[in-house]
């Protein structure tokens, strides 16, 4: 079976998302690189940014197939080809609401459209995928014969596309043989109504051979059938070797995802922030002893980890796991009191950080520890006609540091000061930001959370203050404070 991607066409349709073509060229590279057959790079006729982008993948040699998006038009086609592509998604309307409502036109109009379309293109050179348009919706009596005749005229591919997500798992049971019989048989389907992975499975059963994806289900409206799902789903529970490069995966989707700047709904199957991640004490207790228990697959399969995280549901398995990664020693009593303490702020709606962590167990451990950071001063200087600006003074092992830097704003500015001013102790790193407000109106409590990390070890922690500047300082002078301490000291 094959994937063609869609990510950079249909989902790039998504909207509010808008890939430059050097974007482009780097996600088409991670595609082929993955394992995907064929790249749907574009719709040349959007754009001249959009024909770019093409030209810049069709030059780049990839192993996969460059295709792109044409209607059938002449001038489509040979942008197509002037461009350098590999074959055409070559897409008609074929249900009589598109027809007639859309398209203004008779059906025989749009048969005679379509395959002067396959010949010209064919006649260019290129492979051809001819694509029936709202095929759920449409009578499929129509679409064998448009779709018959496409072939006979030199169409080397069809596709089913379910263009507003109206089919179902039967429906596709039913449809899809007779189209698989013509030629070699492509789905594509749209997940508004939540279905499309399902029908898509269900086409590949009935004889379908390939599946449109997109990269994190990205697409028009509710998406298309995602790439990391299907793959997964194939693998796991149909024993099929996709001969996609899986440990790649979590790599893919978070390129994507910064890319197009469409965050990961946390929740996400496979590639969600909570995946693979456990509070609650029994699963956490499970999984700490075997994985398999409240795992369905390893998250390194697709180059994720797992992670423990502690709050009001965690239990003392979780919790003394966490102590002995950080080197705490802590007898059953003082374990039992930071327990308490953890539940009692994840019951205050805190997420609990490591930083959280290490000043409950210091505390109930009677453990003085003085701060390697402390801040002095900080201003911060932003407007409309002023490159945001931030200086801070810190005392550093008792040593006075001042540092100053621009940013992309003032968070940024703040930020890059302080690891401007701390890079001669260590060189900090922010790898994720987070900010929630706590109550609906602009006088709101903030809450930061960042995660830093140094020389690969990473800690989070949060800050929390009605001015976000100080919220995000205050949170990552904490981090900073737990990444510059000692790292092998024992800590009982
Ligand atoms: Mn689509």
């Amino acid at each position: 079976m094959r994937f063609f991607d869609t990510t950079l066409r249909d989902g790039e349709q998504t909207p509010g998302v808008s890939l430059s073509p050097v974007e482009k060229l780097e996600i088409a590279r991670k595609l082929s690189e993955i394992g995907v057959h064929v790249v749907e790079a574009g719709s040349a006729a959007a754009s001249e940014g959009e024909r770019e982008a093409i030209r810049l993948i069709a030059e780049d040699g990839l192993s996969a197939e460059i295709c792109t998006y044409v209607r059938a038009l002449r001038q489509d086609i040979d942008y197509a080809a002037d461009l350098g592509a590999d074959s055409v998604h070559l897409v008609i309307p074929v249900s009589d609401l598109h027809i007639e409502k859309k398209l203004r036109k008779s059906r025989d109009q749009v048969c005679a459209m379509a395959w002067e379309a396959v010949e010209y293109a064919k006649g260019r050179g290129l492979i051809v995928e001819l694509s029936g348009e709202d095929a759920s919706r449409a009578d499929q009596e129509f679409v064998r014969h448009i779709f018959s005749e496409g072939v006979k005229r030199g169409a080397d591919r069809l596709c089913f596309c379910d263009t507003v997500g109206l089919l179902t798992p039967e429906r596709a049971a039913e449809v899809v043989p007779a189209l698989a019989a013509i030629a070699p048989l492509s789905i594509h389907c749209h997940d508004d109504l939540g279905v499309a992975m399902a029908n898509t499975l269900a086409a590949l059963k009935a004889g379908a051979t390939c599946a449109h994806v997109t990269v994190n289900g990205l697409g028009e409206r509710a998406g298309n059938t995602p790439f990391e799902e299907l793959v997964m789903a194939l693998e796991v529970l149909y024993n099929v070797r996709t001969g996609i490069r899986i440990g790649e995966i979590y790599h893919l989707a978070s390129l994507v995802s910064r890319l197009t700047k469409v965050p990961l709904a946390t929740n996400k199957a496979i590639v969600g922030e909570m995946a693979f991640t456990h509070e609650s004490g029994i699963h956490a207790h499970g999984v700490l002893r075997e994985s398999s228990t409240y795992e369905p697959i390893r998250p390194e399969m697709i180059g994720r980890k797992r992670r423990i995280v502690l709050g009001k549901h965690s239990g003392t398995a979780s919790v003394e796991a966490a102590l002995q990664e950080l080197s705490y020693r802590a007898d059953k009593r003082q374990v039992a009191e930071i327990v308490s303490r953890i539940k009692k702020l994840g019951d205050e709606g805190k997420r609990v950080t490591d930083a959280d962590l290490m000043a409950i167990a210091e505390t109930v451990l009677g453990l003085e520890v003085s701060p390697v950071l402390t801040l002095r001063q900080f201003t911060v200087v932003s407007g409309s006609h002023v490159v945001p600006t931030a200086s801070v003074t810190l005392m550093v092992n008792g040593k006075e540091i001042t540092g100053a830097s621009t940013g992309d704003g003032p968070v940024d500015a703040a930020i890059s000061s302080l690891q401007k001013s701390v890079a001669a102790v260590g060189n900090i790193h922010l790898e994720e930001y987070h900010v929630d407000a706590i109550t609906g109106g602009t006088e709101a409590l903030v809450d930061v959370t960042v995660r830093l990390s140094k020389d690969g070890k990473i800690i989070t922690s949060r800050g929390a203050s009605t001015d976000i500047i100080m919220a995000s300082v205050e949170a990552v002078i904490a981090g900073m404070n737990r990444l510059l301490r000692e790292e092998d000291e024992v800590r009982s």
